[in-house]
């Protein structure tokens, strides 16, 4: 059985591992690769702030044995997930050791080091056009130069993917995105690291009162990756001054921790960051010989760092799944819905903050009890510890629910000083 991979990012290279155990994998890549690590631009995104989620590691290390102990030697960090330093509408989280093993590195040292360990065949420089149909079956796709025959192919080419156009040359109707947009904006520069600068530093931005958010993490090569985000079309700039006038605007100290901090390149923007689901799995007439992972199906506003984490999950899916008959794409398409739910609850139930729409009930009582917890990570390790477990994906949102937890949550939130009385916070060290 022969799949053919679109997209050799993140999702495309995790899913042609795990069908490498049961199927000839070739990945065709519109882009040139290097062997080195390199941004492209098939990954604009790469220039950012990538966020490793714990859970995400761990499947990346539980697929390729010995990755992160790789990724240390090329001068990525590894943490524990509860040192990083993040402040909140409220104040500086409370500090806590996790056990949970947290990695810093650019994205394109990840994917270069996942990409050596893949043994499929990648196929660089081939810029998918379109689906081949055998009736209602797909059996391959159709290349800038001719066509790459398959059993099974997988479209993992990301936010830009031309899938429902294709699709729908073909007669079949995807239902419309659903698409949530907070219009945040990233705008990235990397900087020399000061020898005792945070592994991870965040200024978590927060609707509706605060659209300025940063993100800094230290990177291989003694480099931090600072990359501001502004919600709500509060966008940082490119140019250096007004980009540093962005960072000193922020209410945490991190324009004054990068005063040592030499700037080592331009400002890189990026704005196409809203998050976008497509109920794949609910077409009506889905073909056989195709299926979806990634930012194809579900892509999360980035502050969040989901993207990789949940590509991870849906990669496992393949193990086991055997049936891609229509009816069988049709259930794995409902497998990778599901997987990608609780991630999209999470970041889109965040970011309705930023649109006109009018919250449910649901909505409003969720977003209380969200502020109860904001207030309780601040001021409790242990509420920290629980909180980290679901944000990097190791416990459902549910647990956060858990009713043992209320009181504590409720005489946290009574002793909480108003926001606009408050201090700026300790400083993070
Ligand atoms: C600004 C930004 C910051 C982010 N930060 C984080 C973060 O902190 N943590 C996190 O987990 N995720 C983050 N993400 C999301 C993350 O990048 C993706 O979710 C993750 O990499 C999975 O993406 P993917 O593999 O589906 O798509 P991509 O990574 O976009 O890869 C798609 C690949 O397909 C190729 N391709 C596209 N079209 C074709 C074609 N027609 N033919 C052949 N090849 C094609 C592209 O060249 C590319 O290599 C961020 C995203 C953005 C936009």
């Amino acid at each position: 059985m022969k799949a053919v991979v679109i997209g050799g990012g993140i999702a495309g290279l995790l899913a042609a591992r795990v069908l490498s155990e049961s199927h000839e994998v070739v990945v065709l890549e519109r882009d040139r690769l290097s062997d080195e690590p390199e941004y492209r631009s098939g990954v604009p995104q790469g220039r950012h702030v990538h966020g490793l989620l714990v859970r995400g590691g761990e499947i990346m290390e539980e697929l390729f044995p010995g990755l992160r102990d790789e990724l240390v030697q090329a001068g990525a960090h590894l943490t524990d997930a509860g040192e990083a330093r993040l402040l909140n509408a409220v104040g500086w989280l409370a500090r806590a050791e996790t056990g949970l093993p947290l990695l810093t590195v650019s994205r394109p040292l990840l994917e270069t080091h996942i990409r050596r360990r893949v043994t499929a065949k990648i196929v660089d420089g081939v810029h998918v056009t379109g689906l081949s149909f055998r009736g209602s079956t797909v059996d391959g796709v159709l290349t800038r130069d001719g066509r790459v025959d398959a059993d099974l192919v997988v479209d993992a080419s990301g936010r830009s993917s031309k899938l429902a156009g294709w699709l729908a040359e073909a007669g079949v109707a995807v239902p419309e995105p659903e698409v949530v947009d907070s219009r945040t904006g990233y705008a990235t520069r990397l900087y020399s690291a000061p020898e005792d600068f945070p592994v991870v530093i965040a200024e978590l931005a927060g609707a509706p009162e605060h659209p300025r958010g940063c993100a800094v993490m230290r990177i291989e090569g003694d480099r931090l990756m600072v990359t501001a985000q502004g919600a709500g079309g509060d966008h940082p700039p490119r140019d250096p001054e007004g980009y540093e006038e962005f960072l000193a605007s922020l209410r945490g100290p991190l324009a004054q921790m990068l005063a040592e901090a030499e700037p080592l390149t331009p400002v890189y923007l990026f704005a196409r960051t809203a998050s976008r689901r497509n109920a794949l799995e609910k077409a009506a007439n889905w073909p056989a010989g195709l299926v979806a992972v990634g930012d194809v199906v579900c892509a999360f506003n980035p502050v969040y760092g989901q993207g990789m984490t949940v590509a991870a999950m849906e990669s496992l899916l393949f193990r086991g799944h055997t049936d891609f008959s229509a009816r069988g794409c049709q259930a794995f398409q409902r497998k990778v819905a599901k997987v990608a739910a609780e991630a999209w609850a999470m970041s889109s139930g965040a970011d309705r903050g930023w649109t006109d729409d009018e919250p449910g009930a649901a909505q409003r009582l969720l977003g209380w009890f969200m502020k109860k917890w904001q207030v309780g990570i601040v001021h409790d390790p242990d509420l920290f510890r629980r909180f980290v477990r679901v944000v990097h994906m190791k416990a459902t949102p549910a647990s956060l629910m858990n009713p043992l937890l209320f009181r504590r949550l409720a005489r946290y939130s009574r002793q909480a000083p108003r926001p606009e009385r408050r201090p700026a916070g300790p400083t993070p060290r």
